[in-house]
């Protein structure tokens, strides 16, 4: 191996193995991956892109907690890809993401790269439309009940959103309180539709 495949190698973000520069994921992984899938959250569409185990999981979790921040472009792509398959036909004024807490402000938010790839790639604006004034405990560090009351009211809008149409963007949903909550808080605001994307979602309904 030279020296120039060890700098710019690439591997697939599903099952690690190296792919050309030109490829985004590799020959196997794209022929068996699965069809994104529907779920209702909020009282709106969610468009997940990929189930939530096995290397999807992986995949999103390398994005999340291992540092890899450049699978944002490949990532979106699939996000787009099911939001154009499950949501498709909508059209909206803004995308946004679920925030961080403030004192977090200046730490890496993975969903808002995330909002700003499918942003570009729909040429719809990015907006930070919501901020969360409440610190709260992790989500997948609490059990059903605690997860729902965690992020109840720990949301609110920055802008008056009469008559706007939303796609609000996280990388992973599991119970779908979080996202319900900000789609809760985006309607509150005024926004006449809110529809969601993320990379992975359990099919799992609570
Ligand atoms: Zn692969």
């Amino acid at each position: 191996m030279n020296i120039a495949d060890i700098l710019f190698t690439r591997r697939c973000p599903f099952c690690d193995k190296i792919i050309a520069l030109t490829e985004s994921v590799c020959e196997d992984c794209r022929g068996k991956l699965s069809e994104p899938f529907k779920r209702s959250i909020g009282g709106s569409v969610c468009a997940c892109a990929f189930p939530y185990d096995g290397d999807y999981r992986n995949a999103i979790l390398k994005y999340k907690f291992g540092g890899k921040h450049f699978l944002a472009d490949v990532l979106s792509e699939y996000m787009c890809s099911a939001t154009d398959k499950i949501i498709g036909g909508r059209s909206f004024d803004y995308i946004t993401y679920v925030p961080q807490y403030r004192a977090k402000k200046y730490k890496f938010n993975h969903s808002k790269l995330l909002a700003k790839k499918i942003s570009k790639r729909l040429s719809v604006p990015c907006r930070e439309l919501l901020i969360k004034t409440v610190k709260t405990a992790k989500q997948h560090k609490l059990n059903l009940i605690q997860r729902k009351t965690n992020v109840k009211h720990a949301f609110s809008a920055t802008r008056d959103l009469s008559g706007k149409s939303v796609l609000l963007v996280d990388d992973i949903t599991t119970t779908g309180y979080t996202l319900s909550e900000c789609i809760y808080t985006l309607k509150n605001a005024g926004a006449s539709q809110v529809c969601s994307v993320t990379f992975c979602g359990s099919r799992l309904r609570h």
